[in-house]
């Protein structure tokens, strides 16, 4: 009788995992058709296999509703970090629209849409605007920026509007255990809905938590798109790629835990520094998408920056200072400073000899006699010492800090240089960064004390045109005015960054007539720990 089951499955092309799945979308669906404000559904689309899977079903399960029942709007949105790859993106963007045409041709109550990240919170802005170091698994600062908040936002506008949200994710339970274990920490018991860990008004649906990978792929190889996409596409997509997932759209800090950085995955961010190999674009040159080769190069780069001393300032973006600790090791009676492996750094030593020894105590003398500026020191022979609490001699080095003004300045040249070479395909346009990112980098730069204004310049000198710039923004002094006030505060022992943080507090508050906050910004310039060693 079984093997009569599934020969007629076959036959027809019928799985009854599928059908359970549509009839479930159904049910959970209907719900509420007679509450007054019934809940929306927001799916989260990132254009892999699982979320292709669980849009698909859904545009089954409506076309098998009457028009009566189809009583709620169901937001498909997909996640534009602003860094996509751009295949990817592009292959997003179109079926996005393709999905918006076939819902409307078929009266279905679907509503597409891309979530993206604020341009203060973009990925460049971050970078290159206030100096945050490339990610990586200790400080992966871009997952909440570029994913998480874009998509709370969206959700939450949605419960302002209707009390509760439903959010409709392709999680699969054996996609992995962390996952499972995650999914299951949410299931109300007996429920087939989920509660969000964090917000608190939207409840998660995963119809297809109990796929297979294979159930995946048969649904998607035996089932035609909808909306035309040929799925054999997004089959190459994941072709000779190292890894089989993708990048979920992530609503939630622990689904964030459990679907890793995606840069293993087709689907993540190109400048994804979090792995030590981006897979992602290096599987789309292998598979003959040369053109992307500069941008791989691009992303190695800015993972071996991250962890040069010379790049970095050396104290926190609040000014605090902090010490790391140096090990050293002696072979065949020398004493070697142990550089430890960072990501594409392997292990180094450097002998002792070679560095310039500070005690501890007379640290601010020396930075002081040598008009030292921390926010620029190249302190790679530096080691300052001290006593443990044994009394034994030990050995710091400062601790690192944002991204010094020059490398900031540095990357953004390099990154326009990089959109001038790359020789995108035809009908593929790319920037790599957004004319409304520079704008806030620029702003960022002013604001922190940067007078000499030389964004527009840097970008019209590797662009070879200018933007439409805010003249307000204009800088206050000239270059030669600025010579000349850093040779007034080395004369009288001023710092001329904390000068310049002044400077740029007083212009922010020019022309307001209330000035709430300008005490405590001031304040917060002062107390930076590295004026006060
Ligand atoms: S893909 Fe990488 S860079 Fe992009 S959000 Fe995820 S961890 Fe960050």
């Amino acid at each position: 009788m079984m093997i009569n089951n599934l020969i007629t499955n076959l036959i027809q092309k019928k799985n009854p995992i599928i059908d359970d799945a549509i009839q479930l979308i159904k049910d959970v669906y209907l719900q509420d058709i007679n509450e007054e404000n019934p809940k929306p559904w927001v799916v989260g689309y990132s254009g892999g296999k699982d979320s292709s899977t669980v849009v698909q079903l859904i545009f089954e399960a409506l076309t098998q509703l009457s028009k009566e029942q189809l009583h709620k709007k169901i937001y498909i949105i997909s996640s534009d970090t602003l860094v996509e790859t751009p295949l990817i993106i592009s292959f997003i963007n179109r079926t996005l629209q393709r999905i918006q045409d076939r819902a409307l041709e078929l009266n279905l109550p679907i509503e597409t849409h891309k979530v993206k990240p604020n341009y203060k919170q973009s990925f460049w802005s971050m970078l290159i605007g206030q100096g945050y170091p490339s990610p990586n698994q200790n400080f992966r600062w871009c997952t909440d920026r570029l994913k998480i908040e874009p998509a709370n936002r969206f959700i939450t506008e949605k419960v302002s509007e209707h009390g509760e949200v439903i959010m409709v994710l392709g999680m699969r339970d054996n996609e992995s255990a962390t996952r499972a274990n995650v999914m299951k920490s949410y299931t109300v018991e007996g429920k087939v809905l989920m509660r969000h860990s964090t917000l608190t008004k939207a409840l998660v649906f995963a119809p297809i938590r109990n796929f297979s990978v294979d159930d995946v792929w048969n649904y998607l190889n035996n089932h035609e798109s909808p909306w035309g996409d040929d799925n054999k596409t997004l089959q190459k997509l994941y072709q000779d790629s190292s890894s089989d997932a993708e990048c979920p759209l992530v609503i939630d800090k622990s689904i964030k835990e459990s679907a890793g950085s995606c840069g293993n995955s087709r689907f993540g961010c190109w400048t994804c520094t979090v792995v030590t190999e981006d897979k992602a674009v290096k599987g789309f040159i292998d598979n003959g998408e040369e053109w992307l080769k500069p941008l791989l190069s691009f992303r190695d780069w800015l993972v071996d920056i991250r962890d040069e001393r010379i790049y970095r300032q050396k104290y926190r973006k609040n000014g605090q200072i902090y010490f790391t600790d140096v090990t050293i090791e002696t072979k065949e009676d020398k004493a070697y400073v142990v550089i430890p492996k960072k990501s594409r750094r392997s292990r180094g030593y450097i002998p002792l000899e070679n560095f310039e020894i500070v005690k501890k105590e007379k640290l601010k003398e020396y930075l002081l006699y040598n008009n030292i500026d921390l926010s620029d020191f190249d302190d790679t022979n530096l080691l300052i010492e001290s006593l443990d609490d044994d009394g034994k001699v030990k050995y710091e080095r400062l601790g690192l800090g944002p991204f010094t003004m020059v490398a900031r300045e540095m990357i953004l040249r390099k990154l326009l240089q990089l959109q001038n070479e790359v020789e995108f395909p035809d009908g593929l346009k790319f920037d790599l960064i957004k004319k409304e990112e520079l704008k806030i980098i620029r702003k960022i730069w002013l604001d922190n004390g940067e007078l000499h204004d030389k964004l527009p310049q840097i970008f019209a000198e590797e662009m070879g045109y200018d933007l439409d710039w805010e003249y307000n923004d204009r800088p206050l002094f000239d270059s030669n005015q600025l010579t000349d006030l850093e040779l007034l505060c080395q004369e009288h022992n001023v710092d001329f960054k904390a000068l310049k943080s002044l400077i740029s507090i007083q212009k922010q508050y020019n022309g307001y007539k209330i000035r709430r906050g300008i005490y405590q910004d001031i304040e917060k310039a002062l107390k930076q720990d590295y004026l006060h060693l």
